[in-house]
């Protein structure tokens, strides 16, 4: 079964084959999207088809294929993969060109595509929550922009990991921004706050579900800079991504956060995600 597409070809995984010269693996020159999928139906698909083009517009990759036809690839993925909860996860390069800094002319962006599994959630994550440490931010300043070049953010999802902790929550001049590879949000006396929308954090489109039903459930939001100080103080701490959804964290900085244990507020919320994939 297909669970792959490379350059306008459906094809296993195992068959797609590129340049050692592809610029996004010489350079991380590449931007990518992932998109969850339930009930074979894909969640939000419009948002992160907005971002991917947003993506490749603000890094200058020309984007291959009109709106329609990035419908067609996915949905013909997912028809392949045989699955009915899974992600799709697509990356563009600049193309293949000898190794130079400036952009190449004439190059035709590489497009590869593959579906995997939903990850199987394991359920401690919900009764227990999540643990992260807080660690310095040391990314680019364009971290609104989705590019596969993620060598910071890997180091520091290590440095968790070998803490003992889940998730690394970047923080930069006193505040804090994201996680490694999900956005944060803060609740204190039942106000929840999450970072703005800025260039220092990437537009997670599960931030922005989060966002509509915090609005729907008439759950007071701020999308304001937070203190590291307000972090640690926090009554409930949440990380959201297209892979987690919205994950409690009841841990950081090996201290516990409210009451040790997932809050009421995110229940709320959690329950409420869980319904809008149906
Ligand atoms: N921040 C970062 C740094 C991420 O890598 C991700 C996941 N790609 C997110 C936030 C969450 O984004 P989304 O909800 O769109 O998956």
């Amino acid at each position: 079964m297909a669970n792959a597409y490379l350059n306008g070809e459906f094809l296993p995984i195992e068959e797609c084959k590129i340049s050692v010269l592809d610029r996004g693996f010489i350079f991380g020159d590449a931007i990518y999207e992932l998109i969850p999928v339930y009930n074979s139906k894909p969640f939000y698909l419009s948002a992160h088809l907005k971002r991917l083009n947003r993506s490749l517009e603000q890094t200058k990759i020309t984007n291959p294929h009109s709106e329609d036809q990035w419908i067609n690839i996915i949905q013909q993925l997912i028809d392949k993969s045989g699955l009915q909860q899974l992600s799709v996860y697509i990356q563009i390069s600049r193309g293949v060109a000898p190794r130079d800094h400036a952009f190449p002319v004439n190059v035709m962006p590489t497009v590869f595509a593959m579906t995997n599994p939903w990850p199987s959630v394991s359920e401690d994550m919900y009764t227990q929550g999540l643990s992260a440490v807080t660690v310095d931010d040391m990314r680019w300043d364009r971290c609104d922009i989705k590019v596969t070049s993620l060598l910071a953010n890997v180091m520091k999802k290590q440095q968790a990991i070998e803490h003992g902790a889940h998730e690394a929550i970047l923080v930069r001049d006193g505040k804090v921004l994201e996680g490694s590879a999900t956005n944060v949000f803060i609740v204190k006396n039942e106000k929840v706050s999450t970072a703005p929308k800025d260039h220092l954090i990437l537009p997670g489109i599960t931030r922005d579900v989060v966002v509509e039903l915090l609005s729907e459930l008439n759950i007071p939001l701020t999308e304001s800079a937070i203190t590291q100080q307000e972090l640690n103080n926090a009554d409930e701490v949440w990380i959201t991504s297209s892979t987690k959804e919205c994950v409690p964290v009841t841990r950081v900085d090996d201290q516990a956060i409210g009451t040790g244990k997932p809050g009421e507020l995110w229940a709320r919320v959690f329950a409420a995600y869980q319904q809008r994939k149906n």
